[in-house]
């Protein structure tokens, strides 16, 4: 017997769930076009150093949740837990470095190994914005201001906070580092295991940890705004300022760090308190060593993902499209005839079923469980005076349609009936 239950962490999206997913993706393709954002596909899997080494060994994604495996070539290959990198690396292959600033929209599939809960799968898709090299902090306000647009647009912008901070430059992190690494070590012993672990290797994500014991110690460690440089405090209030003239409120959160080592300058993400411990529904930063690290030029990069499981459990019913109209024949030649005119308004765009089999009332079943706006009745009498019964399906009210080669008289009234909603 094969097993029905697909893998853990997986789930089929069924046409109810797939309608709201793509509302929401085709909602923030559309404005993210307003700000001149073109989309891109990179593969679903990659060399596993792709991932590896931009991500980072020490963060979760590459220490224990990617799926990596060997292919039957022996390559060793990963199927992507998230889209910056492969878009790096795909600006990298095909030389598009010289043709800066890039701004790259992208949607689909990611994968990782992770405790399936709610708003948690292995998985799971993601809405995804890249801005390449642009260093000034413009990229990073429209980018904001971008994600804050989205969720408007999708009616969300009401339960959702933007937390601010930054990470500084490189010098301004390195010193950071040091001084949080000797907080800590004084503190090592009432740390809990995983944060023990993370001391040497990825000390700054121990400000993000969930442990009850290390928030309090974390509450009083040394904040990163003490050790900015000139140059990194300048970028941040200019990053403040440009989203304080556009009027879009954030947090800010000294202790919000990202999970991937790349990140650098600004880092953001939209939280909400609706999804218990899944609250981020979109997260991201600046980027500007990434691309360097991948054996490309020095080329600044900012970008944000939004999950799109997550926003689909926030937003309401998505709009709802033109209701069909569904024709049933009776007998076999009705059934012809049927087949044409459903095909002609088709080349209309409505929205046209054909019923197959039953007897009358049950096809009407069926075209009120779909909720058509009207039914076509052609019988054998129907199609022998060569017309249609057009059925309201609201009113139940019924009228005959000359059908003349054209299928005017038939277009006119589908036309009157769609409108009337
Ligand atoms: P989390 O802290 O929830 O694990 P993350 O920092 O790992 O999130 P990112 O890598 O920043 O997440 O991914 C961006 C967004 O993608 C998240 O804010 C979230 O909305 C979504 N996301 C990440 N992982 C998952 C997952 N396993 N299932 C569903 N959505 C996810
Ligand atoms: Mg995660």
């Amino acid at each position: 017997m094969i097993s029905l239950q697909p893998v853990r962490g997986t789930q089929d999206l069924l046409p109810e769930t797939m309608r709201r997913h793509r509302h929401i993706t085709e909602t923030a393709r559309r404005l993210a076009a307003l700000y001149g954002f073109c989309e891109i596909a990179t593969p679903v899997f990659e060399f596993t150093e792709v991932f590896a080494r931009p991500i980072g060994e020490h963060t979760d994604i590459v220490s224990k949740e990617m799926y990596t495996f060997l292919d039957r070539g022996g390559e060793e290959i990963t199927l992507r837990p998230e889209a910056t990198a492969g878009i790096v690396r795909a600006v990298l292959s095909n030389g598009l470095t010289q043709s800066a600033p890039l701004k790259f929209f992208y949607t689909g599939p990611m994968f990782r190994y992770e405790r399936p809960q709610k708003g948690r799968f292995r998985q799971f898709h993601q809405i995804d914005v890249e801005i390449l090299g642009v260093p000034q902090p413009q990229a990073d306000i429209e980018l904001i201001a971008l994600g804050w647009r989205v969720l408007n647009r999708l009616g969300i912008g009401q339960q959702v906070v933007v937390e601010l901070n930054t990470l500084g430059d490189r010098e301004s992190r390195s010193a950071y580092r040091d001084a949080l690494v000797s907080y800590l070590s004084a503190r090592q012993a009432h740390l809990s295991e995983e944060s023990r672990g993370r001391l040497a290797r990825n000390p700054l994500r121990i400000l993000d940890s969930k442990d009850e014991g290390d928030r309090r110690i974390v509450a009083e460690a040394p904040e990163f705004s003490a050790f900015l440089n000139p140059a990194s405090s300048a970028f941040f209030a200019r990053v403040q300022a440009g989203l304080d003239q556009l009027g879009i409120a954030y947090r800010l959160n000294p202790r919000l760090v990202r999970g991937l080592d790349y990140y650098s300058h600004t880092v953001f993400e939209f939280v909400t308190t609706a999804l218990g411990a899944q609250g981020t529904v979109l997260a991201g930063g600046r980027y500007d060593g990434l691309v360097e690290l991948m054996g490309g030029p020095r080329m600044a990069g900012v970008g944000w993902a939004a999950g799109v499981e997550r926003l689909a459990m926030l937003i309401g019913d998505p709009p709802t499209e033109p209701r069909p109209f569904v024709v049933i024949p009776i007998g076999e030649e009705a059934e012809a005839m049927a087949l044409t005119i459903a095909e002609t308004l088709r080349s209309d765009d409505y929205r046209v079923e054909l019923s197959y089999s039953g007897n009358l009332s049950r096809r009407l079943r069926y075209a009120n469980r779909i909720a058509a706006r009207g039914a076509l009745l052609i019988g054998e009498d129907e199609r022998a005076r060569n017309v249609v019964k057009v059925r309201d399906l609201d009113s139940g009210e019924e009228c005959e349609v000359l059908l003349d080669p054209l299928l005017s008289n038939l277009r006119e009234r589908l036309k009157a009936l769609s409108e009337a909603g």
